[in-house]
């Protein structure tokens, strides 16, 4: 059967470049990177050269990247360390309804233990208002967290402008970037960022290595206590073949990333194009341009979303849809639900993220399918014929 991969943005293959880069450092480079001989030497040296190559992608310099064991963990240092280390200016804290859940969660412990968090609201395409956000800055105001691209709509923000507004206030700013990476241009410097997540496993990198970048001008106390590694920043010894191959993707994505951009903005563009041609009553969720190159989130009306992904899955497709499945209740996502949509066009849609190895072939054996699933599973639905008549 037919095997096509649609969530790229929930995970990545590792690219062959990236393991065959990594598969010296489980084998012969194994040394700890603290120890002084040869094979830790090497070791050490490896590390380096990713952190650079990682700093390279983003504008940063080598000492402004530390390695976490994901992007989960570099949201939960970048905000719990913002939020404690400076809680002696303030304990007041602005983000957004649409952040992963690495940030919410994180910001609901934070408000469980004293401080006080502002969610932003956003639009109708998942864009925040920069007056909002400016007329939500206090006196204590410490931290302001907003992510560059959106998972599951794709909506990037205007993170330059709120990097203005924060520098201006003399508040930190902390993006999540897990999504932008190697899909967007990202420029720390240029972008007036102070902290920025992002995670290897999302750029055709192995799962399990994450980093946090700190500007090399703030401080944050450490996270995770111990030895001395990362510039006696974070502790544990360092996962060399993770950190080599997270190094050896970014360095493809540095290499690609205009011609990623351009083949990712071309089939996805196909994609929504051919679908609103063959099928009425669908509508493309998120920001019609200012929208990561690779991501469709769809509503297909009277069509429920986890039936549509289980006859997908059955034909070999994977895909992720725009509702959390827990357990007993259908619950709307909640990025879907701060764009406006209603719960029941909620529970209609079907996130498709496509990435390097997707091809025009894979995109018409999906469209297929998919017209397919929307006819049939339209004729049977009551709420479709009483509104044909
Ligand atoms: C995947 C993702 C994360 C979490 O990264 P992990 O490395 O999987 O922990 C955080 N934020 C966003 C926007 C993501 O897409």
């Amino acid at each position: 059967m037919k095997e096509v991969y649609l969530d790229y943005s929930a995970t990545t293959p590792v690219k062959k470049e990236v393991l065959d880069a990594m598969l010296p450092f489980f084998i012969n480079s194994y040394g700890n990177p603290s120890s002084l001989y040869k094979k830790g030497r090497e070791a050490k040296a490896a590390i380096s050269d990713a952190r650079k190559k990682i700093a390279d992608l983003i504008g940063a310099s080598e000492r402004e990247i530390i390695f976490t064991s994901s992007g989960t963990e570099a949201d939960n240092w970048a905000v719990k360390g913002a939020a404690y280390g400076n809680s002696h200016k303030g304990n007041h804290i602005i983000t957004t309804k649409i952040e992963h859940h690495a940030l919410l969660h994180t910001c609901e412990f934070l408000a469980d233990n004293g401080f006080e968090i502002t969610y932003l609201d956003v639009d109708q395409y998942g864009m925040i208002n920069l007056e909002d956000l400016k007329n939500a800055i206090k006196e204590n105001t410490i931290l302001v967290s907003i992510m560059l691209v959106n998972n599951e709509i794709g909506t990037i923000q205007p993170i330059k402008e709120i990097g203005k507004i924060t520098r201006n206030h003399g508040i930190l700013f902390h993006t999540d970037a897990v999504q932008a990476l190697g899909n967007i241009e990202i420029n720390v410097d240029d972008m007036n960022i102070d902290l920025l997540s992002i995670s290897s496993h999302k750029i055709y990198g192995p799962k399990g290595i994450g980093a946090l970048y700190i500007n090399k001008k703030i401080k944050i106390p450490n996270f995770i206590h111990g030895g001395a590694q990362e510039y006696q920043k974070r502790a544990g010894t360092e996962n060399v073949p993770g950190i080599v191959g997270f190094g050896k993707a970014a360095e493809l994505a540095k290499e690609n990333l205009a011609e990623h951009i351009e083949k990712l903005t071309h089939l996805r563009n196909y994609f929504v194009d051919t679908i609103l041609e063959k099928i009425e009553e669908v509508t493309l969720n998120g920001h019609p341009q200012k929208r990561h190159p690779g991501n469709i989130n769809m509503t297909f009306s009277y069509v429920e979303g986890e039936t549509m992904l289980l006859y997908l899955d059955v034909q070999g497709i994977s895909a992720s849809s725009g509702s959390a499945c827990s357990s007993s209740s259908f619950q709307a996502s909640h990025v879907l639900k701060a764009i406006g949509i209603p719960l029941e066009n909620a529970l209609s849609s079907v996130r498709f993220t496509i990435g390097d190895f997707t091809t025009k072939e894979d995109l018409d054996y999906v469209i297929d399918t998919i017209v397919t699933i929307v006819n049939k599973y339209r004729k049977i639905s009551p709420f479709y014929k009483e509104k044909k008549g």
